[in-house]
């Protein structure tokens, strides 16, 4: 099969004053997540890191006015849609419970006929589209081989728990652990906006809640305590933004779907 070649791989949107959204509107909407760049006094940061199927960095490098101050990865947590192209940044902060996935993270094919029909049946009883034949539907450049995809190791070189704060100098957010999607999956809460970055515990899209390493009970404790938050918008990790009422619809639905 040959893909089309895409003009550009990454999707680029202002969100706001200082917050850029890179997505990869090329990648099935099932792995095509959200990379957040927040741009500070005294560092930037950039919260996951897409696929990896094209490089991150230079687009990254390209929006910062100053590139020489810090430049900080958060990740979310450690699914492949999270993480590709992590290898790009020298700082990655992630939760204690992920660092594994970092360091060795699960061989990941873009072939979609590697994927498990447990996997495909639970993406499609989630609402998505059915698959294509490949997890893309264009390559990033001329003679790219999808066949030779892979996640390369980016072990963490710090760890962030619930509570802890990431500080821009002139933007500080609170890390929120909100376990459920996955075990060590990290938010952050920007108090001062209203402001959170729901990663998959919260977007406005199919959630996923039932695969290997979830756990609804997780879930369910991670929602009532997001709903007790004054949240005005969220980022997540998929799909456009949202405000608080929409957030409020999204977590009473499946508090009543688990209850
Ligand atoms: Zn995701
Ligand atoms: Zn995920």
């Amino acid at each position: 099969m040959t893909l089309p070649i895409a003009r550009d791989w990454y999707g680029l949107q202002s969100a706001e004053e200082r917050i850029w959204c890179l997505t990869e509107p090329h990648v099935h909407p099932i792995f095509s997540a959200n990379t957040f760049l927040v741009l500070g006094r005294d560092a930037d940061l950039v919260i996951d890191a897409g696929m990896g199927i094209a490089p991150l960095r230079p687009l990254i490098d390209g929006i910062r006015p100053d590139r020489g101050k810090p430049l900080w990865l958060f990740v979310t947590h450690t699914h492949v849609d999270h993480i590709g192209a992590a290898h790009e940044f020298d700082t990655r902060l992630v939760h204690p419970l992920e660092v594994g996935g970092l360091a060795n993270p699960e061989p990941y094919s873009l072939d979609a006929g590697d994927i498990s029909p447990a996997f495909r049946q639970l993406f499609l009883d989630a609402g998505y589209p059915p698959l294509w034949p490949m997890l893309i539907d264009a390559v990033p450049r001329s003679g790219y081989d999808p066949a030779g995809y892979e996640l390369r190791p980016a072990p963490a070189t710090g760890t962030l728990e619930d509570g802890d704060t990431v500080d821009l100098g002139d933007w500080q957010a609170e890390v929120i652990h909100m376990p459920g999607h996955s075990p060590g999956q990290i938010g952050l809460w920007h108090e001062g906006s209203g402001t959170l970055f729901g990663a998959d515990a919260i977007y406005d899209g199919p959630l996923i809640y039932d695969g290997p390493g979830m756990r609804i009970e997780d879930y369910a404790e991670t929602f009532r305590r997001l709903r007790k938050l004054p949240v005005k918008t969220v980022y997540g990790g998929h799909d456009p933004a949202f405000g608080r009422q929409r957030f409020h619809e999204i977590i009473g639905d499946h508090l009543a779907l688990w209850a």
